[in-house]
């Protein structure tokens, strides 16, 4: 052996010696990408990428690790692609807002992170906050805290008195008038200026509210609040900068002139109708259900005293209709990802959402594709995530019992591994 080809051979055997593998032997596997689940499967992860999947139960090294989950269902890590950490719903929330520091939203955020890790949820989209989201983000991906994988819209953009006007609702003084920089835009030019603030600010995406909202103290929850060539502004601008952009939408106007400029995602999507499904397909455009958020806030709006007078009345009419349409959307073969607008229910209920949309008449193979990855082709990420497949990201999350069989699996889970680090084991 030559002496230069034998360095190379004492350099590889130090390396492999010192690169511990962890073997995660799997009862049922579910990848994400294959029609049925395989049984007695072997996942070898290596540092945060998996490396192979064999078949059977491989036999580690004797410097590697095992994990046993020979009776457990292991799926991909889910992936929320709607979420709000920054705050969470109760009864208090339209006064929080005159009483709280943005290091209040920052602590509660850090409890939410870990709750939504916690519940098996190892990526998620926050689609807006007050831009603590932004800090929260670079906080997890430093291992500061712990947390799923954020891409963070950080302020989501409206118009004046639009859904995500930040001052809806304020008395005269307090109101002022917001621009830009605060995420409220008029006209094409402002609009622009609002998704380079964004950029400047570190936000992965971009988030707009294209019609009125339940929650926001405002009469309508589905007039349409941006005119076509302002949106045409936030998604041509959005492009030079590589972001994608999620539209809120419960009417269809708004959500029609949403997909015709063509934004990468609908929320909600309430009240679309058929003309806006023809769409949804001809444009290839993704919908984010939210029925949890949209239950919840229906069941809230039934507690006297629990959301300001005039959001009762869009909560009861909005909140039920969601997955009628869901069921609607899935049948007509629009594109579905798992969202579900944690924030305005309890963070770490996510899984819930499985439930719904299979009660809707999805299957939970599709279920399941959608939190995984349809979810990572909408963030534009199918090369690293949402499928354990080799050189993935290691995002793998296990469950007592077959989510296939019974929905309520999706509540029990005993393992989350997020980019090779496992954070639950049980
Ligand atoms: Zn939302």
């Amino acid at each position: 052996m030559k002496k230069s080809s034998l360095l190379v051979f004492v350099l590889l055997i130090t390396l492999n010696l010192f690169s511990q593998k962890t073997y995660i032997w799997c009862g049922t596997l579910v990848d994400g990408v294959s029609e049925e689940p395989k049984k007695n499967m072997t996942i070898v992860v290596e540092k945060n990428k998996i490396i192979t999947v064999q078949n059977g139960f491989t036999t580690a090294g004797t410097s590697d690790k095992t994990i046993d989950l020979k009776t457990k269902t292991v799926t991909p890590g889910w992936i929320d692609m709607h979420v709000h950490m920054e705050f969470e719903t109760n009864p208090n929330r339209y006064v929080e807002v005159f009483t709280s520091n943005p290091a209040d939203y920052a602590f509660q955020s850090v409890k939410y992170a870990e709750v939504t890790l916690m519940a098996g949820f190892t990526t998620v989209r926050d689609l807006g906050g007050s831009g603590v989201n932004i800090s929260l983000r670079n906080a997890i991906n430093k291992g500061i805290i712990k947390g799923p994988r954020v891409y963070t819209a950080g302020k989501s953009i409206a118009t004046t008195g639009g859904h995500a006007d930040p001052t809806n609702g304020y008395r005269k003084e307090l109101m002022g008038d917001p621009g830009p920089a605060e995420g409220v835009a008029n006209g094409a030019e402002e609009c622009r200026q609002a998704v380079r603030q964004r950029y400047k600010d570190g936000s992965d995406l971009i988030k707009i509210t294209a019609t009125g909202g339940v929650l926001s103290v405002a009469k309508s929850g589905k007039n349409p609040q941006f005119f076509e060539d302002e949106i045409d502004a936030i998604v041509k601008t959005a492009k030079d900068y590589g972001f994608k952009v999620a539209v809120h939408a419960h009417g269809e106007e708004g959500m029609k002139r949403a997909i015709r400029a063509g934004v990468n995602s609908i929320e909600h999507g309430t009240f679309m109708d058929d003309e806006a499904i023809e769409l949804f397909k001809k444009h290839g455009t993704w919908y984010v259900p939210t029925i949890t958020a949209g239950k919840a806030v229906g069941d809230s709006a039934k507690i006297p005293g629990y959301y300001p007078p005039v959001v009762v009345p869009k909560a009861l009419e909005t909140g039920p209709q969601i997955q009628k349409t869901f069921a609607k959307a899935y049948k007509a073969g629009v594109k579905i990802a798992f969202g579900t607008d944690a924030g305005v229910y309890k963070h770490g209920m996510n899984w819930l959402e499985f439930g719904y949309m299979i009660e809707a008449g999805m299957t939970p193979m599709d279920a399941i594709r959608s939190a995984t990855i349809s979810a990572a082709d909408l963030l534009g990420e199918k090369d690293k995530l949402g499928s354990i497949e080799t050189g993935k990201l290691a995002d793998i999350v296990a469950v007592d019992g077959d989510p296939l069989k019974d929905a309520k699996s999706f509540g029990k889970v005993v393992f989350v591994m997020k980019d090779g680090l496992v954070y639950k084991q049980q």
